[in-house]
């Protein structure tokens, strides 16, 4: 027994703080237990299912570097203070390695802070070589790809934790890296381990302690996606902005820009260069479909490149040849409600059967003269009428924290129906982006599960490619 003790003593190898450790093939066994680590040169490779590494010492504070490879359904994770075993669903946190395509393989993506900060966007494809940093420092943790941080979380005091994951916590421990999957390789360059010593000071923790906050958290446990699938770089938010407030809340976000007639985006240039822009943001990249007139501006190409688009139904020309844009009551005429709200209703349906869109954003809208009498004028009929379009033509439904709609009754009619969600803002302006507050209550009140919620479809399988444009506007 003694004898044991003193040999795993003597064996675990010091690394030395603010020293920073370079793994390499000449010295990777005195660093760690490898389980079928196979090498070419000085990278690493895990091919096998289970191949791992497993440190033979213990950090607190660290940053670990390393440049990544995946190919196809190549799937692992990074685990830190983890017990000797590694396994980070015993002890410690882990960091997802994974770029496959929307709806393949886990939906966490590259990135993910898993279970705690989960990122469900993918940053970088399959085939390419990308650099990954994980840096804990006291309470904070952060995870970089390609040097944009994508997840980092402030580990509270006396953290909140589902059953199960009562022992994810910040501590001292091992270092992991394993590949889960059967297929694909995960090639590992330039691997780097710096301990940083035990005394850094903790970040402040208040901003999350409140009903939201441990709701995000919750839903993030249980794997939920957390996205706005709805933002707008408006009132001069920049992307960063709005990646900061997805990061400490714990949520994702999709950006749009608004694209149709006498918008900013108007033709496939225009369209092209914005995804462009936004290409190496660790956003998902969205288009909204304004008017009726988009189908006619912009091509199938150029539509497909985006991760989803989505459209509302707030314009549309009436019976009397009046184009409306229903949130400005100047241009909105309701000559009889319940005239008005048939013509609604069918301009919903011809745009959820004919417009090749994911998404149908800022749902069952009323113009203000009207809306106070939202439950009177949804009726079963007419709500049904809206979900049997959804179902048939597979398009998701927003849950819309800005406007509040649909209403609960609505969702659950929906739900029932078996229409997939997504949760959405179209803040206005840079000081609206709010917390998600009533899709997250309708998720709650609706009993919204995370096999219920949308995801993006994989870049060979877009609705526009599959249906083309319409050959003429739906209204
Ligand atoms: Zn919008």
């Amino acid at each position: 027994m003694l004898l044991a003790a003193l040999v795993i003593v003597s064996c675990t190898p010091a690394i030395k703080v603010d020293e920073e450790v370079s793994i390499n093939r000449s010295n990777a066994d005195k660093y760690w237990e490898q389980y079928n680590l196979e090498f070419s040169n000085d990278t690493l490779l895990l091919i096998k299912r289970n191949a791992a590494l497993v440190s033979d010492f213990t950090v607190k504070n660290f940053t670990v570097a390393a440049n990544l490879f995946t190919s196809g359904e190549a799937e692992g994770s990074f685990a830190f203070h983890t017990g000797p075993s590694g396994d980070a669903s015993v002890k410690g946190y882990s960091v997802m390695i994974n770029n496959s395509d929307y709806r393949s393989g886990s939906a966490q993506k590259t990135g993910s802070l898993s279970r705690i900060r989960n990122n469900f966007i993918r940053i970088v494809p399959d085939g390419a070589w990308f650099a990954v940093r994980v840096e804990v420092k006291s309470n904070n943790i952060k995870v970089f790809v390609n040097e944009k941080l994508i997840s980092e979380y402030v580990e509270p005091a006396n953290p909140l934790r589902i059953n199960g994951l009562e022992n994810m916590r910040l501590s001292e421990g091992y270092l992991h890296i394993i590949k889960t999957s059967e297929n694909g390789i995960i090639k590992i360059a330039d691997l780097r381990i710096t301990s940083h010593g035990n005394d850094i000071p903790p970040v402040d923790d208040s901003f999350l302690n409140d009903s939201t906050g441990e709701m995000l958290s919750l839903l993030n446990q249980q794997g939920f996606p957390v996205i706005d699938f709805h933002g707008h770089l408006k009132g001069g938010l920049t992307v960063e902005q709005v990646r900061e407030h997805g990061r400490l809340n714990g949520y994702n976000f999709g950006l749009a820009p608004n694209c149709g007639l006498n918008f900013p985006v108007t033709n496939d240039s225009s369209l092209t260069a914005y995804y462009n822009e936004m290409a190496a943001e660790p956003v998902f990249k969205a288009m909204q479909c304004e008017g009726r007139e988009w189908i006619t501006l912009f091509s199938p190409e150029a539509i497909s490149r985006y991760d989803y688009i989505f459209t509302d139904a707030m314009t549309w020309t009436d019976h009397r040849g009046r184009r409306m844009r229903l949130w400005i009551p100047e241009e909105t005429f309701v000559d009889n409600e319940q005239q008005f709200m048939d013509m609604l209703v069918a301009r919903i349906v011809a745009i959820l059967s004919q417009e090749p869109v994911d998404i149908h954003v800022n749902p069952t809208f009323l113009p203000d003269r009207i809306a106070g009498k939202y439950d009177l004028l949804w009726t079963e009929e007419r709500m049904d009428k809206v979900i049997k379009a959804l179902v048939e033509n597979d398009v998701a439904l927003e849950i819309n924290s800005r406007f509040r709609i649909p209403s609960l009754a609505f969702i659950k009619r929906a739900k029932e129906a078996g229409v997939k969600f997504t949760l959405g803002t179209n803040n206005g302006g840079s000081d609206d982006l709010g917390r998600l507050d009533y899709s997250l209550k309708i998720v709650k009140d609706a009993g919204i599960t995370p096999e219920d919620m949308f995801l993006p479809r994989p870049s060979g399988d877009k609705k526009v490619m599959k249906t083309g444009l319409p050959s003429k506007i739906t209204g």
